[in-house]
Protein backbone atom coordinates (compact mmCIF):
# COMPACT_ATOMS: atom_id res chain seq x y z
CA UNK A 1 0.00 0.00 0.00
CA UNK A 2 1.29 3.17 -0.69
CA UNK A 3 1.52 5.98 2.13
CA UNK A 4 0.45 9.22 2.80
CA UNK A 5 0.80 11.79 5.18
CA UNK A 6 -1.79 14.30 6.47
CA UNK A 7 -0.06 17.59 7.82
CA UNK A 8 -3.10 19.34 9.26
CA UNK A 9 -3.76 21.06 12.97
CA UNK A 10 -7.43 20.47 12.95
CA UNK A 11 -7.66 16.98 14.58
CA UNK A 12 -11.75 16.83 12.80
CA UNK A 13 -10.12 17.87 9.66
CA UNK A 14 -7.17 15.10 9.29
CA UNK A 15 -9.35 12.75 10.69
CA UNK A 16 -11.70 13.45 7.72
CA UNK A 17 -8.97 12.96 5.17
CA UNK A 18 -7.73 9.74 6.86
CA UNK A 19 -11.18 8.39 6.39
CA UNK A 20 -11.57 9.29 2.60
CA UNK A 21 -8.38 7.77 1.84
CA UNK A 22 -7.75 4.91 4.43
CA UNK A 23 -9.34 2.14 2.25
CA UNK A 24 -6.42 2.85 -0.49
CA UNK A 25 -3.67 3.87 1.36
CA UNK A 26 -1.49 4.06 4.51
CA UNK A 27 -2.35 7.40 6.23
CA UNK A 28 -0.01 8.72 8.91
CA UNK A 29 -0.93 12.03 10.48
CA UNK A 30 0.71 15.15 11.91
CA UNK A 31 -0.79 18.11 13.53
CA UNK A 32 1.76 20.37 13.27
CA UNK A 33 4.30 21.02 10.63
CA UNK A 34 7.51 20.39 12.55
CA UNK A 35 6.41 16.77 13.43
CA UNK A 36 5.40 16.88 9.82
CA UNK A 37 8.93 17.72 8.40
CA UNK A 38 10.15 14.77 10.94
CA UNK A 39 7.72 12.41 9.39
CA UNK A 40 8.22 12.95 5.46
CA UNK A 41 12.06 12.46 6.70
CA UNK A 42 11.78 9.23 8.17
CA UNK A 43 8.69 7.78 6.05
CA UNK A 44 8.40 6.75 2.36
CA UNK A 45 5.26 8.79 1.35
CA UNK A 46 4.21 8.93 -2.07
CA UNK A 47 1.85 11.53 -1.32
CA UNK A 48 1.51 14.82 1.30
CA UNK A 49 -1.76 16.32 2.07
CA UNK A 50 -0.62 19.86 3.97
CA UNK A 51 -2.89 22.27 5.27
CA UNK A 52 -1.82 25.82 4.32
CA UNK A 53 -2.97 27.55 8.12
CA UNK A 54 -1.26 26.09 11.33
CA UNK A 55 -0.26 27.68 14.02
CA UNK A 56 3.80 27.94 14.59
CA UNK A 57 5.28 26.64 11.32
CA UNK A 58 2.80 27.33 8.32
CA UNK A 59 2.44 24.84 5.60
CA UNK A 60 4.32 27.07 3.19
CA UNK A 61 7.22 27.23 5.42
CA UNK A 62 6.59 23.31 5.43
CA UNK A 63 6.39 22.96 1.78
CA UNK A 64 10.20 25.17 1.22
CA UNK A 65 11.73 22.78 3.80
CA UNK A 66 10.42 19.78 1.61
CA UNK A 67 11.52 21.19 -1.12
CA UNK A 68 15.55 21.72 0.42
CA UNK A 69 15.26 18.11 1.85
CA UNK A 70 16.70 15.74 -0.64
CA UNK A 71 14.61 12.73 0.87
CA UNK A 72 11.20 14.79 0.48
CA UNK A 73 12.06 16.84 -2.50
CA UNK A 74 10.58 14.38 -5.12
CA UNK A 75 7.34 14.02 -3.01
CA UNK A 76 3.82 15.34 -4.19
CA UNK A 77 2.38 17.79 -1.98
CA UNK A 78 -1.34 18.70 -2.32
CA UNK A 79 -2.14 21.85 -0.12
CA UNK A 80 -5.56 22.15 1.58
CA UNK A 81 -7.01 25.64 1.74
CA UNK A 82 -10.41 27.12 2.21
CA UNK A 83 -12.65 28.05 -0.91
CA UNK A 84 -11.90 31.70 -0.12
CA UNK A 85 -7.52 31.27 -0.69
CA UNK A 86 -7.07 31.73 -4.16
CA UNK A 87 -3.92 33.94 -3.71
CA UNK A 88 -2.84 31.25 -1.24
CA UNK A 89 -3.21 28.49 -4.02
CA UNK A 90 -0.87 30.74 -6.74
CA UNK A 91 1.36 30.84 -3.88
CA UNK A 92 1.72 27.46 -3.42
CA UNK A 93 2.23 26.25 -7.05
CA UNK A 94 4.93 28.55 -7.12
CA UNK A 95 6.48 27.12 -3.80
CA UNK A 96 5.83 23.43 -5.93
CA UNK A 97 2.50 22.28 -4.67
CA UNK A 98 1.57 20.10 -7.23
CA UNK A 99 -2.56 20.35 -6.99
CA UNK A 100 -4.73 21.64 -4.06
CA UNK A 101 -7.90 20.84 -2.45
CA UNK A 102 -10.39 22.90 -0.82
CA UNK A 103 -12.43 23.05 2.36
CA UNK A 104 -15.14 21.42 3.50
CA UNK A 105 -13.70 18.24 1.68
CA UNK A 106 -15.59 16.43 -1.83
CA UNK A 107 -14.73 13.09 -0.76
CA UNK A 108 -14.27 12.00 -4.72
CA UNK A 109 -12.15 15.07 -5.46
CA UNK A 110 -10.19 14.38 -2.64
CA UNK A 111 -9.65 10.84 -4.04
CA UNK A 112 -9.68 11.46 -7.80
CA UNK A 113 -6.60 13.80 -6.98
CA UNK A 114 -4.59 11.74 -4.30
CA UNK A 115 -5.18 8.53 -6.89
CA UNK A 116 -3.94 11.23 -9.79
CA UNK A 117 -0.88 12.18 -7.76
CA UNK A 118 0.18 8.84 -6.21
CA UNK A 119 0.09 7.01 -9.84
CA UNK A 120 2.07 10.01 -11.42
CA UNK A 121 4.89 9.68 -8.78
CA UNK A 122 5.11 6.07 -8.54
CA UNK A 123 5.42 6.77 -12.47
CA UNK A 124 8.11 9.00 -12.18
CA UNK A 125 10.37 6.62 -9.59
CA UNK A 126 9.81 3.58 -12.03
CA UNK A 127 10.95 5.93 -14.93
CA UNK A 128 14.37 7.07 -12.81
CA UNK A 129 14.55 3.37 -11.54
CA UNK A 130 14.83 2.12 -14.74
CA UNK A 131 17.23 5.00 -16.12
CA UNK A 132 19.66 3.81 -13.33
CA UNK A 133 19.09 -0.11 -14.20
CA UNK A 134 20.72 -2.14 -16.73
CA UNK A 135 18.09 -4.11 -18.60
CA UNK A 136 20.32 -7.05 -19.33
CA UNK A 137 21.74 -7.98 -15.99
CA UNK A 138 18.98 -6.00 -13.73
CA UNK A 139 21.99 -4.42 -11.34
CA UNK A 140 22.95 -0.73 -11.86
CA UNK A 141 24.07 0.70 -14.80
CA UNK A 142 27.39 2.83 -15.75
CA UNK A 143 25.54 5.83 -14.61
CA UNK A 144 24.25 4.88 -11.60
CA UNK A 145 27.89 3.70 -10.64
CA UNK A 146 29.03 7.37 -12.03
CA UNK A 147 26.73 8.73 -9.26
CA UNK A 148 27.19 6.27 -6.97
CA UNK A 149 30.88 6.14 -6.83
CA UNK A 150 31.27 9.86 -6.63
CA UNK A 151 29.36 10.09 -3.33
CA UNK A 152 30.38 7.21 -1.78
CA UNK A 153 34.23 8.15 -2.04
CA UNK A 154 33.23 11.75 -1.01
CA UNK A 155 31.72 9.70 2.26
CA UNK A 156 34.86 7.44 2.37
CA UNK A 157 37.00 10.58 2.61
CA UNK A 158 34.76 12.27 5.35
CA UNK A 159 34.50 9.18 7.65
CA UNK A 160 37.77 7.84 7.37
CA UNK A 161 36.85 4.34 6.51
CA UNK A 162 38.26 2.07 3.52
CA UNK A 163 36.70 1.96 0.49
CA UNK A 164 37.56 -1.04 -1.91
CA UNK A 165 36.83 -0.43 -5.76
CA UNK A 166 36.99 -3.92 -7.37
CA UNK A 167 37.17 -4.94 -11.50
CA UNK A 168 35.78 -8.17 -12.90
CA UNK A 169 36.04 -9.10 -16.59
CA UNK A 170 35.01 -12.65 -17.82
CA UNK A 171 37.51 -14.41 -19.54
CA UNK A 172 37.61 -14.68 -23.37
CA UNK A 173 34.04 -14.10 -23.42
CA UNK A 174 35.06 -13.14 -27.22
CA UNK A 175 35.92 -17.22 -27.73
CA UNK A 176 32.21 -18.05 -25.84
CA UNK A 177 30.77 -15.57 -27.79
CA UNK A 178 31.89 -17.19 -30.94
CA UNK A 179 31.58 -20.58 -29.98
CA UNK A 180 27.75 -20.62 -28.77
CA UNK A 181 26.54 -17.14 -30.09
CA UNK A 182 25.47 -13.90 -28.74
CA UNK A 183 22.36 -14.57 -27.63
CA UNK A 184 24.08 -17.54 -24.59
CA UNK A 185 26.53 -15.28 -23.82
CA UNK A 186 24.03 -12.51 -23.10
CA UNK A 187 22.52 -15.27 -20.44
CA UNK A 188 26.06 -16.24 -19.34
CA UNK A 189 27.02 -12.62 -18.71
CA UNK A 190 23.06 -12.10 -16.40
CA UNK A 191 23.97 -15.60 -14.94
CA UNK A 192 27.33 -13.95 -13.58
CA UNK A 193 26.25 -10.63 -12.20
CA UNK A 194 23.53 -12.70 -10.49
CA UNK A 195 25.75 -14.92 -8.83
CA UNK A 196 28.18 -11.76 -7.66
CA UNK A 197 25.09 -9.40 -6.62
CA UNK A 198 23.42 -12.32 -4.14
CA UNK A 199 26.81 -12.68 -2.82
CA UNK A 200 26.76 -8.91 -1.77
CA UNK A 201 26.18 -8.55 2.06
CA UNK A 202 26.15 -4.94 3.26
CA UNK A 203 23.53 -2.44 2.27
CA UNK A 204 27.23 0.12 1.00
CA UNK A 205 28.48 -2.91 -1.01
CA UNK A 206 27.65 -1.76 -5.02
CA UNK A 207 27.57 -3.85 -8.35
CA UNK A 208 26.88 -1.95 -11.90
CA UNK A 209 27.61 -3.47 -15.13
CA UNK A 210 30.75 -1.26 -16.14
CA UNK A 211 30.46 -2.05 -19.72
CA UNK A 212 30.14 -5.62 -22.08
CA UNK A 213 31.14 -8.55 -19.86
CA UNK A 214 32.54 -6.46 -17.49
CA UNK A 215 31.96 -5.01 -13.63
CA UNK A 216 32.56 -3.11 -11.28
CA UNK A 217 31.97 -3.68 -7.37
CA UNK A 218 32.47 -1.13 -4.55
CA UNK A 219 32.85 -1.94 -0.69
CA UNK A 220 33.02 0.21 2.40
CA UNK A 221 34.20 -0.27 6.04
CA UNK A 222 36.67 -3.81 4.96
CA UNK A 223 40.30 -3.41 4.79
CA UNK A 224 42.08 -5.37 1.61
CA UNK A 225 42.80 -8.68 3.38
CA UNK A 226 39.23 -9.45 4.07
CA UNK A 227 37.60 -7.74 0.75
CA UNK A 228 40.72 -10.48 -1.27
CA UNK A 229 39.16 -13.16 0.96
CA UNK A 230 35.63 -12.17 -0.11
CA UNK A 231 36.38 -12.08 -4.05
CA UNK A 232 38.08 -14.85 -3.91
CA UNK A 233 34.82 -16.59 -2.83
CA UNK A 234 33.02 -14.60 -5.39
CA UNK A 235 34.96 -15.57 -7.98
CA UNK A 236 35.17 -19.07 -7.07
CA UNK A 237 31.18 -18.65 -6.75
CA UNK A 238 31.13 -17.84 -10.91
CA UNK A 239 33.58 -21.17 -11.21
CA UNK A 240 31.37 -23.05 -9.61
CA UNK A 241 27.84 -22.22 -11.79
CA UNK A 242 29.65 -24.73 -14.18
CA UNK A 243 28.61 -22.77 -17.44
CA UNK A 244 30.57 -24.80 -20.16
CA UNK A 245 32.79 -22.61 -21.66
CA UNK A 246 34.54 -23.36 -25.46
CA UNK A 247 36.48 -26.23 -24.47
CA UNK A 248 39.85 -24.92 -26.31
CA UNK A 249 39.61 -22.10 -23.47
CA UNK A 250 38.28 -23.47 -20.47
CA UNK A 251 35.89 -25.90 -18.87
CA UNK A 252 33.70 -23.15 -17.48
CA UNK A 253 33.20 -20.03 -17.78
CA UNK A 254 34.96 -17.62 -15.28
CA UNK A 255 36.22 -14.34 -14.04
CA UNK A 256 39.42 -12.55 -13.51
CA UNK A 257 39.05 -9.67 -10.83
CA UNK A 258 41.70 -6.82 -9.75
CA UNK A 259 41.26 -3.98 -6.89
CA UNK A 260 42.32 -2.11 -4.68
CA UNK A 261 41.80 -0.69 -0.77
CA UNK A 262 42.61 2.29 0.15
CA UNK A 263 41.68 5.05 2.95
CA UNK A 264 41.19 7.85 1.04
CA UNK A 265 42.10 11.40 2.11
CA UNK A 266 40.88 14.39 0.42
CA UNK A 267 43.25 15.09 -2.12
CA UNK A 268 43.24 11.13 -3.12
CA UNK A 269 41.70 10.89 -6.45
CA UNK A 270 39.02 8.24 -7.51
CA UNK A 271 40.34 8.22 -10.79
CA UNK A 272 43.64 6.97 -9.74
CA UNK A 273 42.82 3.95 -7.84
CA UNK A 274 40.22 2.98 -10.50
CA UNK A 275 43.04 2.47 -13.14
CA UNK A 276 45.13 0.83 -10.13
CA UNK A 277 42.16 -1.21 -9.72
CA UNK A 278 41.79 -1.77 -13.39
CA UNK A 279 45.70 -2.51 -13.64
CA UNK A 280 45.26 -5.32 -10.83
CA UNK A 281 42.37 -6.82 -13.14
CA UNK A 282 45.61 -6.99 -16.10
CA UNK A 283 47.91 -8.40 -14.13
CA UNK A 284 45.46 -11.16 -13.32
CA UNK A 285 44.23 -11.95 -17.42
CA UNK A 286 48.14 -12.34 -17.83
CA UNK A 287 48.80 -14.37 -15.03
CA UNK A 288 46.69 -16.85 -16.31
CA UNK A 289 42.90 -15.50 -15.57
CA UNK A 290 40.30 -17.19 -13.16
CA UNK A 291 41.66 -15.36 -9.98
CA UNK A 292 41.99 -12.81 -8.00
CA UNK A 293 44.82 -9.69 -7.46
CA UNK A 294 44.26 -7.15 -4.66
CA UNK A 295 46.58 -4.37 -4.23
CA UNK A 296 46.24 -1.83 -0.67
CA UNK A 297 47.60 1.46 -0.66
CA UNK A 298 50.83 0.86 0.01
CA UNK A 299 50.75 -0.81 -3.01
CA UNK A 300 51.14 -4.71 -1.64
CA UNK A 301 49.72 -6.71 -3.96
CA UNK A 302 47.89 -10.22 -2.85
CA UNK A 303 47.95 -12.89 -5.66
CA UNK A 304 45.30 -16.21 -5.07
CA UNK A 305 46.84 -19.03 -6.78
CA UNK A 306 50.63 -18.14 -6.08
P1 LIG B 1 39.81 -11.56 -21.74
O1 LIG B 1 39.91 -12.84 -21.01
O2 LIG B 1 41.16 -10.96 -22.01
O3 LIG B 1 38.88 -10.60 -21.09
O4 LIG B 1 39.22 -11.91 -23.17
P2 LIG B 1 37.84 -11.46 -23.78
O5 LIG B 1 37.60 -12.21 -25.02
O6 LIG B 1 36.77 -11.57 -22.74
O7 LIG B 1 38.09 -9.93 -24.01
P3 LIG B 1 37.66 -8.93 -25.11
O8 LIG B 1 37.58 -7.61 -24.41
O9 LIG B 1 38.57 -9.05 -26.29
O10 LIG B 1 36.23 -9.36 -25.56
C1 LIG B 1 35.11 -9.11 -24.81
C2 LIG B 1 33.97 -9.72 -25.54
O11 LIG B 1 32.77 -9.66 -24.79
C3 LIG B 1 33.66 -8.98 -26.82
C4 LIG B 1 32.21 -9.21 -27.02
O12 LIG B 1 32.03 -10.25 -27.97
C5 LIG B 1 31.71 -9.72 -25.69
N1 LIG B 1 30.63 -8.88 -25.19
C6 LIG B 1 30.70 -7.63 -24.71
N2 LIG B 1 29.49 -7.19 -24.36
C7 LIG B 1 28.61 -8.18 -24.60
C8 LIG B 1 27.20 -8.32 -24.45
O13 LIG B 1 26.49 -7.44 -23.99
N3 LIG B 1 26.65 -9.50 -24.81
C9 LIG B 1 27.41 -10.51 -25.32
N4 LIG B 1 26.81 -11.66 -25.61
N5 LIG B 1 28.73 -10.40 -25.48
C10 LIG B 1 29.34 -9.26 -25.13
MG1 LIG C 1 36.59 -6.99 -21.30
MG1 LIG D 1 36.86 -10.48 -20.98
Amino acid sequence: MEKILIVDDSILQAAKLKAILEDEYEITIAHTAEDGLNRAKEGDFSLILLDVVMPGMDGFTLLKKLQEEVVTRSVPVILITSLSDVSNEQYGFILGAVDYITKPFNALIVKARANTHVKLYQYRRQVEQQSMTDQLTGIANRRRYEEYSAAKWKEAVRLHVPFSICMFDIDRFKVYNDTFGHPAGDKAIAAVAKTVASRLQRSTDFLARYGGEEFVALFMGDNAERIFEHMKNIRQAVEDLHIPHDPSVSEWVTVSIGGVTVVPKAESSYAFYLKMADAMLYDAKKNGRNRVIWADEKMKQRKEKE
